[in-house]
């Protein structure tokens, strides 16, 4: 099916910065999906690598020239194939959502006129607004679906636990290197969204540097700066530049209520994260929400943590629980997707998720948070019924297991009933 400019049209192409935790230059997160997982490349075929090629190496990259030709052409990039299914699927795709973006107001016009036929762009006049930092595997945090490539707590006991796999970590502290922040300071002064991620970002004291230069440099007053933490830690630097940015945004990595999430997101401790959240929620410029994963680990305490949220950070006149809590299935690894249940299981899931909201109902509970809750669960439950992977339970039980043991954990104390379902033979 031909498409057309306006069709495929994305301004992050020629507006934004993004790169994986390693370092390496990628089209954008979106483009992670596709065959070469969206890295941008030299002639040679070599991947380009914040810690030593040039951001406007990067951005002239013949990757990105070729999709910047592609767009204006009305052709789909297979690097943005994912947003090209999911805009087929009638859903609001990534591109989109970019296109309408203050900060990525960079329209179609405007690229018509600063790309040469072959893509090319002077990076001098073309202004970045939008970067999308990734700062190597360095967390305090051991998570259940994390390994060591996302944190760098884990790769002792994965070692350990795990010795027939290797481990393959290279370019983790990429962002040491002056040179890259040489060159984004000279490109500062057009940035509007900086959006920040781990391992753990607010470990990382490069960042904060960053962050007091723009603050020194005036910059920081146009800048939303948007963070995906665990935020187990409230650093002092952080507190001490965070009130000059125009808006800072957390999204909290919190998947179930207390001893769920301890269990899950290894060693945090919720009460920290709960102290944390309430120091920060009233500050005028921040906004927080929660982003839970739903796993085989979590699905149970998702009534409990949606219920918690909306006490600790919905409400309040205006606040809607959409905008506080977000929360994605978790996919890979497939042994802890919840599509990863026997049938008796998703059964026993299905009802009690049922049962936690009639009590709900019953006490009742704000009708904000029932209708919330009662189209969650409904998206789980079918998600979960949608597939069946069950071919990786034995893996869930085996890991599970392992960890617990390791861990002097107990899956059976968090769920003692599901628990006898899953690690008995006959389901
Ligand atoms: S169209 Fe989608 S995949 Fe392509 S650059 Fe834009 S957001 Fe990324």
């Amino acid at each position: 099916m031909t498409a057309t400019p306006e069709q495929t049209f994305c301004p992050l192409p020629w507006a934004s910065l993004s790169l994986r935790n390693d370092g390496s230059f990628r089209v954008c997160c979106q483009a992670n999906v596709s065959k070469n997982r969206g890295l941008l490349r030299d002639s040679s075929g070599k991947n380009l690598n914040a810690a030593t090629d040039s951001i406007n190496a990067a951005r002239n990259s013949p990757d990105l020239m070729q999709i910047r030709s592609n767009m204006l052409a009305g052709v789909w990039d297979n690097s943005c194939n994912r947003c090209q299914t999911e805009e087929a699927a009638g859903l609001r795709s990534r591109r989109m959502y970019s296109s309408a973006q203050i900060e990525n107001s960079f329209s179609l016009e405007d690229a018509k006129v600063v790309t040469a036929g072959d893509g090319k762009i002077n990076p001098q006049t073309v202004p970045l607004k939008d970067l999308d930092l990734r700062f190597g595997n360095t967390c305090n945090l051991k998570c259940r679906m994390c390994g060591p490539q996302d944190s760098s707590s884990w790769v002792q006991e994965h070692q350990l636990l795990f010795p027939e796999e290797t481990i393959e970590l290279s370019n983790m502290n990429w962002f040491q290197s002056s040179k890259f922040w040489d060159e984004l300071k000279s490109q500062s002064n057009s940035i509007r969204h900086i959006y920040i991620v781990g391992g753990e970002p607010l470990m990382i004291s490069k960042h904060f540097t960053f962050l007091d230069w723009l603050a020194d440099q005036g910059h920081s007053k146009k800048i939303s700066l948007e963070y995906n933490t665990n935020l187990t830690m409230l650093p002092p630097e952080g507190k001490k530049v965070w009130p000059s940015f125009k808006s800072v945004s957390f999204g909290v990595s919190v998947d179930g209520f207390e001893a769920v999430n301890d269990y899950i997101r290894f060693p945090s401790i919720f009460k920290n994260i709960e102290k944390n959240i309430n120091e920060l929620k009233n500050t005028s410029n921040f906004q927080i929400w929660i982003s839970a994963t739903v796993s085989i680990y979590s699905i149970l305490s998702l009534v409990d943590l949606a219920e918690w949220t909306f006490f600790t950070l919905g409400n309040k006149p205006g606040v809607e629980m959409t905008s506080v809590f977000k929360s994605h299935a978790l996919h890979r690894p497939a042994a802890q997707n919840i599509q990863c249940l026997r049938p008796k299981e998703k059964a026993f899931v299905e009802k009690s998720l049922e049962l936690q909201l009639k009590k709900l109902m019953a006490q009742q509970a704000d009708a904000q948070l029932i209708d919330f809750l009662k189209t969650t669960l409904k998206k789980y439950i079918k998600f979960m019924k949608a597939k069946d992977l069950s071919s990786s339970h034995s893996q869930f039980i085996e890991y599970t297991t392992k960890l617990d043991h390791h861990r002097k954990q107990s899956f059976a104390d968090l769920y003692p009933d599901l628990s006898k379902m899953i690690f008995s033979e006959t389901v």
